[in-house]
């Protein structure tokens, strides 16, 4: 039996094989086009080439479209779940022609396809054409064996129209007779089975349009220059068909979904429960939709796309009550939906967490007024008559702003009980709602730093979200009517994705922008309070003020850079209580993008073998690969679990607690890892001590931590290639060149001196004696202060009773030593000679009577300053 992804890829083919181009499916938001709140046809990426406003990249194309009816005039929400063949996701199949190929190929290769290729039964396939479309009767009995009774003519059935005006034709549909099984209404009286009738044994499998002419503004129909093909096929119903199942739901394009949802309700599927049946039905659909519209952007909110989303959704919630699931469930579909469909739609798979993370946040916020709304409506319900009844408006309106149930979920409860809503009376109470909202934001805009303000943390793994602007503000107070470019200020929004600072976490930045195209820079997110958190923003273009419906989107490398530093911070916690005792304590913590610092209680200094062990024990658990569990509870029951509890953090009833394995259970509400694994690599980078009994450590994880090991790696090769030797060399190599170098010091030391003691004799030669005293005052340039003193001793000892003065110039500064024979002290003074030297070198100095020394910066007059030695002595 083929398999729905296969039958998908045989249609694809089949049209390639006939030179179609094969297209991606178009997102399930229309581009640029307002109008239309979903996607609804294959055709509505093709519109602007109907319309003669594009042109056609290939004059023949095919494709596999996902498809919403939730909206405006193609909604089967209600009848979704009820039957087995109405969806509110759907895939169509469709082929096009844009001035191509017209009727006959398209009769021909739907013929082709269904009975040459799948092996549909003949007789039992019926086509309808428009009552005047005598051209495609001819065709039909022309190219294919059908008898004429089987050709049916129709009006309105086979007349298609885009809209009021616009492009529209003739079409001609394939229908398929399941036999007489098939019919759900059972013999009902006065029902005939039969095609374009009421029940399920007669299914419209393929529509084929012609598009021929265009619908003018007078009604009139005008000839199109040039003719196109339209045609459309549901994947569901052609895929129950070939797997010979009457309902689309026991198709694997759902059974994967129903089967997971039996696991989690722990109760079966056609178990003879018609009412648990449609719940099941409507969870299969409905998983499907939601996951299809957040793939492709679209995020819970309360107007346009965002509140389709949460009605669906919200509906999915109360079926899965009525199968006994409490609290998220949905979110536990996703990855049966990404299966199925995530070969032919790519962005299920690519985004899949985020879709799981974004309905789990809906759905928890949702089981918190789910079980009192629905008690209310009881409630209510009790207080109607027997059957008939009619539930006031003002209590849907009351489930609705109070409890968040959409009006068609109330409807959908009511009628199942046989009665229905004022829905006018409901309209009537929001329309008085929103007047006094009006009145209530403006008294909110103008009581500056209301106190009530609140904005919800949407949750750990969501980078983007839709919500409104409650308060924008900067120094100078409330700014009712907003910031504009250029300005800073503080913004808050009702929901938002943006972590605020909080528990040492660095809090997110990103942007924020609305549909007027303003662009908001978040240069930083604060929490204000445990329920607030205040954007720190700029305006970059455009304003932005209280009311405005707003996107917001974080920075998500930088969430997730975070998200490994702080989840090693607690991994690190745990070991070092474990290496170094359990006196050790967080005393502070500050986790960036680009490191994570961690102050704890401890003395002395941590060795290179406790770091060394404590780093491999820290790379171990991340190795492990354990889950990470971060759930919300009591602060008691948390105490049991033995959770630890974060210093300096205040802590209300309920805390969330994060539970990394078996490695650690800590008081904790910031971002966190799914599993250990996700760290990667950890790395210290320095320890050391802050206060009396505080030590520091900083510390690297992930990609940074790889960078930083890649960095020293590098300059390890640089070292290497400079000593012309091996990384394992380098060090050895290292030690013989300082080796090296230490013994070339010590011989040039040597020779410098011996070199002196040669010098000494000839300079004997130029001592004269004055007076009796022998007087020798010379320049020995080159030597260092050290060989100057050794030759004066030399010179002084050689002498036996004189005065010596030598000078020495390395070209920029100068050295001058005066020396005197003890037996002569009491008549010259060394340390008042240099001081009388000393200035003519721009230097000073002095020193004992038998020895001093100086230094000088002017080296042209050295010799002076020597000549002046004589007459000194004189
Ligand atoms: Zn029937
Ligand atoms: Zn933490």
């Amino acid at each position: 039996m083929p398999t729905g992804r296969e039958i998908r890829a045989g249609f694809l083919d089949f049209f390639a094989a006939r030179d179609h181009r094969v297209v991606r499916s178009a997102p399930i938001v229309p581009e640029g086009d307002p109008s239309l709140l979903f996607t609804n046809a294959g055709m509505v990426q093709f519109k602007q080439i109907f319309l003669g406003q594009a042109a056609p990249t290939h004059p023949r194309i095919a494709d596999s479209q996902k498809c919403l009816r939730l909206s405006g005039k193609h909604n089967d929400l209600e009848q979704v779940g009820r039957d087995t063949y109405h969806h509110t996701l759907f895939e169509m199949l469709g082929n096009w022609s844009f001035g191509d190929y017209y009727k006959a190929e398209s009769i021909e290769w739907a013929w082709d396809l269904l009975v040459k290729q799948w092996k549909l039964p003949q007789d039992k396939i019926w086509a309808t054409v428009y009552t005047t479309d005598d051209e495609a009767e001819q065709l039909w009995k022309k190219i294919t064996p059908l008898p004429p009774e089987r050709i049916r003519r129709f009006e309105k059935e086979n007349f298609w129209e885009m809209g009021e005006t616009g492009p529209c034709g003739p079409c001609s549909e394939i229908h398929l007779d399941r036999g007489p099984a098939a019919c759900d209404w059972k013999g009902g009286a006065g029902h005939v089975c039969t095609v374009n009738g009421d029940c399920a044994r007669y299914i419209e499998l393929w529509n084929l349009v012609f598009i021929q002419y265009n619908r003018e503004p007078d009604q009139s129909l005008r000839e199109l220059p040039s003719k196109h093909v339209d045609t459309g096929m549901g994947l569901e119903r052609i895929v129950a068909v070939l797997q010979n199942v009457l309902s689309n739901y026991d198709t694997d394009l759902f059974r994967g979904i129903i089967d997971a949802t039996e696991g989690l309700a722990k109760r079966r599927y056609g178990g003879g429960d018609e009412e648990s049946d449609v719940s099941f039905r409507v969870i299969a659909d409905h998983a499907r939709a939601v996951s299809i519209m957040i793939a492709d952007h679209v995020l819970p909110s309360n107007e346009g796309r965002g509140y389709v989303l949460r009605r669906v959704l919200r509906r999915a919630a109360r079926h899965g009550k009525m199968l006994g699931l409490n609290g998220p469930f949905l979110t536990d579909l996703v990855p049966a939906v990404a299966q199925i469909l995530g070969d032919a739609y790519p962005e299920l798979r690519e985004r899949q967490q985020f879709i799981s993370e974004v309905i789990k946040s809906e759905e928890s916020r949702f089981a918190e007024t789910l079980d009192k709304g629905l008690g209310l409506l009881e409630a209510e319900i009790a207080k109607l008559p027997g059957t008939a009844g009619v539930l006031p408006g003002d209590v849907a309106f009351k489930l609705y702003d109070t409890f968040g149930f959409p009006l068609d979920l109330t409807e959908d409860i009511v009628r199942g009980r046989g009665h229905t809503v004022d829905a006018a009376g409901f309209s009537k109470a929001m329309e008085e709602q929103r007047a006094r909202g009006r009145e209530h934001k403006k008294f909110v805009a103008q009581s500056a730093g209301s106190g009530d303000r609140r904005s919800r943390f949407v949750g750990d793994r969501i980078y983007e979200w839709e919500s409104t602007v409650t308060g924008v503000s900067t120094a100078d107070g409330e700014r009712p009517g907003g910031i504009k470019a250029g300005e800073e200020g503080e913004l808050v929004t009702e929901e938002t994705p943006f972590y605020g600072e909080s528990g040492g976490q660095m809090g997110d930045v990103g942007v924020i922008t609305t549909e007027r195209g303003d662009r908001i820079e978040v240069l930083e997110a604060l929490r204000h309070g445990p329920d607030l958190v205040v954007h720190r923003v700029r305006v970059l273009e455009g304003g932005i003020a209280p009311g405005d419906a707003v996107r917001l989107v974080v920075d998500e490398k930088r969430r997730e850079q975070i998200r490994l530093n702080h989840s090693a911070t607690h991994l690190m916690h745990g070991v070092l209580r474990e290496r170094l005792g359990t006196h050790v304590r967080q005393a502070g913590s500050l986790v960036a993008p680009d490191r994570l610092r961690f102050d704890f209680n401890h003395t002395g200094p941590i060795s290179m073998e406790d770091l060394g062990a404590m780093e491999d024990e820290i790379n171990a658990r991340i190795r492990a690969n354990v889950e990470c569990l971060s759930e919300e509870m009591s602060y008691d029951d948390a105490m049991k679990r033995g959770a630890l509890a974060f210093f300096g953090d205040k802590y209300g009833d309920r805390v969330r607690v994060l539970q990394m394995g078996p490695f650690s259970v800590e008081l904790c509400g910031g971002t966190h890892v799914a599993r250990t694994g996700d760290i990667g690599l950890f790395k210290f980078r320095t320890e050391g001590g802050v206060a009396a009994g505080v030590r520091r450590i900083e510390a690297m994880t992930g990609g940074g931590a790889l960078d930083w090991v890649q960095e020293r790696e590098e300059r390890l090769r640089q070292i290497g290639s400079t000593l012309k030797a091996s990384e394992e060399e380098a060090v050895e190599r290292l030690e013989r060149l300082l080796a090296q170098s230490r013994e070339l010091e010590r011989r040039i030391e040597k020779m410098q001196r011996d070199q002196a003691k040669s010098q000494s004799g000839d300079l004997l030669a130029q001592a004269r004696e004055r007076d009796g005293v022998k007087v020798l005052a010379t320049r020995v340039d080159g030597l260092d202060d050290k060989a100057l003193r050794e030759l004066a001793d030399q010179l002084k000892d050689k002498l036996g009773s004189g005065v010596v003065a030598l000078g020495a110039s390395d070209g920029t500064k100068v050295s001058l030593i005066a020396a005197v024979t003890k037996d002569l002290t009491k008549r010259f003074h060394a340390g008042n000679i240099i001081k009388q030297i000393a200035p003519i070198v721009g230097g000073n100095g002095g020193g004992r009577p038998d020895f001093a020394q100086a230094g000088g910066k002017d080296a042209s007059k050295l010799d002076d300053a020597l000549a002046k030695v004589h007459e000194l002595i004189a």
